[in-house]
């Protein structure tokens, strides 16, 4: 098809980020105009269903009346202000209020950034200031695991565990480790027990640990489901046999919830759903439904109490953005998490779930399904060329991508994460729009075996 004036715009102008730039000029950007509840439309007036929340994080879907007026109200009174040197603004401390109230875990301030990459970035900065101040200088290596994302600044994308993240950026840099991926289907021994999977990759994570020496290592860092590594759901029991051992070392658990955090999983935190309590927290896109930037880093009383100390013997806590804690961000952030209370979206997201996992068990009877995961309203599709052996396609075929590509053409956005299909609706969907997303996934497979065969 001939481009339109705005993708060759689009094309002429636009470094497009986690993007085959390669094939971009024949397969043309896809110009999005405008949105409504969980669809969006092209410049062109066709209609997709989002079956990505965008990027994991459009939670109530678009055009949500209730937020543009949060936000246009504090457009209006305080179009910004920051943090720094004390200064504070009503968003900020309201947001952290709530943030506080809702977290996992004894929280007890809140460091506010733009995004998630930013929240972890500052997670390991406070590790290691932490550190200092306890006067370990050496406890200092993060540890996280093959397959993770937890962003992709030089530290965030050094602890994200991707090729593509770190290939040819000179990544990951020095004092980063990664450990095993918790994916059964893919990485557990032929015959191998979900159980037994657990305690051998519990028994690799101490052997790492005595390897390097716990004194050596500040903090773990792991999403409760890994999300852009494909939707990958912890094996039974994985975060109870890692989390004694982490605690046993004196080693921080940082908990990513930038994905599962406000109601993916059916909790308000995936640490709910899979029964752990961290020590740290960071939290980024459902936080406002992405209506504005924000991230956050939940910190517990023996860090602030640490940072409190170093800031008499430095002068100051000298850290911080100056859009961290945006005024326009924190607004929208308070009002969401009003709105996840009182429509009760967690316990819709409950309601939907069984529907949801039902209709992912039955594409796992497709030829091209290796394995069908989900939990709450997130999940993914893995492909396999094979599904006796477990054997993936050639990776250069991208058959993902062409099957996302067939979705697309049929009116639904997926998104491709080498051979899985990432699904993540906002998750106000009706049991309706769900079935009408899960028919075009189903059609889109269709689409996608005929290519192949
Ligand atoms: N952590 C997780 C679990 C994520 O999924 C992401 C983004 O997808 C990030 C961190 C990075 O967030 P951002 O893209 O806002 O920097």
């Amino acid at each position: 098809m001939p481009l339109t004036n705005v993708q060759a715009r689009d094309l002429a102008t636009i470094l497009h980020p986690y993007t085959p730039l390669h094939t971009l000029p024949q397969t043309g950007p896809l110009v999005l105009d405008h949105g409504k509840g969980v669809f969006v439309y092209d410049t062109q007036g066709n209609e997709y269903i989002e079956g990505m929340s965008g990027l994991w994080c459009a939670g109530l879907g678009f055009g949500d009346e209730e937020l543009i007026e949060a936000a246009t109200e504090q457009m209006h009174k305080l179009p910004y202000y920051h943090l720094f040197g004390g200064k504070g603004m009503e968003p900020a401390i309201e947001l952290g209020e709530k943030l506080k109230e809702i977290a996992p875990m004894p929280v007890s301030k809140v460091f506010f950034t733009s995004s998630g990459s930013e929240a972890n970035d500052t997670q390991v900065k406070l590790a290691w200031y932490y550190n200092n101040a306890l006067g370990r200088p050496e406890k200092k290596k993060i540890i996280s695991r093959m397959k993770a994302y937890h962003g992709v600044t030089v530290m965030s994308g050094s602890l994200t565990g991707l090729p593509i993240v770190h290939g040819d950026f000179d990544l990951p840099v020095a004092g980063v480790l990664h450990t095993d991926c918790p994916h059964h289907y893919r990485f557990a021994e032929p015959g191998e027990s979900e159980a037994d999977f657990v305690a051998r990759l519990a028994a690799n994570l101490t052997a790492l640990i005595e390897e390097e020496g716990p004194e050596t290592i500040a903090a773990f860092i792991a999403e409760p489901i890994m999300g852009a590594g494909g939707v990958i759901l912890p094996p039974e029991g994985y975060f109870q046999a890692i989390r004694p051992i982490l605690a046993e070392h004196d080693i921080l658990f940082i908990d990513d919830e930038v994905i599962c955090g406000f109601g993916r999983t059916g909790n308000w935190w995936g640490a709910e759903t899979y029964g752990f309590e961290p020590d740290t927290l960071s939290a980024a896109k459902q936080m406002t439904s992405a209506y504005a930037p924000l991230g956050a880093v939940l910190v517990p009383e023996r860090m602030v109490e640490a940072f409190e100390a170093e800031s008499a013997k430095l002068g100051a806590f000298g850290h911080g953005f100056t859009y961290g804690g945006h005024p326009l961000g924190c607004a929208v952030g308070a009002k969401a998490i009003e709105i996840y209370q009182k429509r009760d979206i967690i316990g819709h997201v409950r309601k939907l779930a069984p529907q949801f996992e039902a209709r992912l068990a039955k594409l796992a009877d497709h030829p091209l399904v290796g394995e069908a995961r989900g939990k709450g309203l997130i999940g993914g599709v893995e492909l396999v060329a094979d599904k006796a052996t477990k054997r993936p396609f050639d990776a250069k075929a991208g058959v993902a991508g062409r099957m996302v590509k067939f979705a697309e053409a049929r009116g639904a956005i997926l998104r491709p994460i080498g051979d899985t299909v990432a699904l993540c609706p906002p998750m106000v969907i009706t049991e309706a729009e769900l079935d009408l997303l899960f028919d075009k996934m189903e059609a889109a497979l269709n689409d996608a075996e005929d290519w192949v065969r």
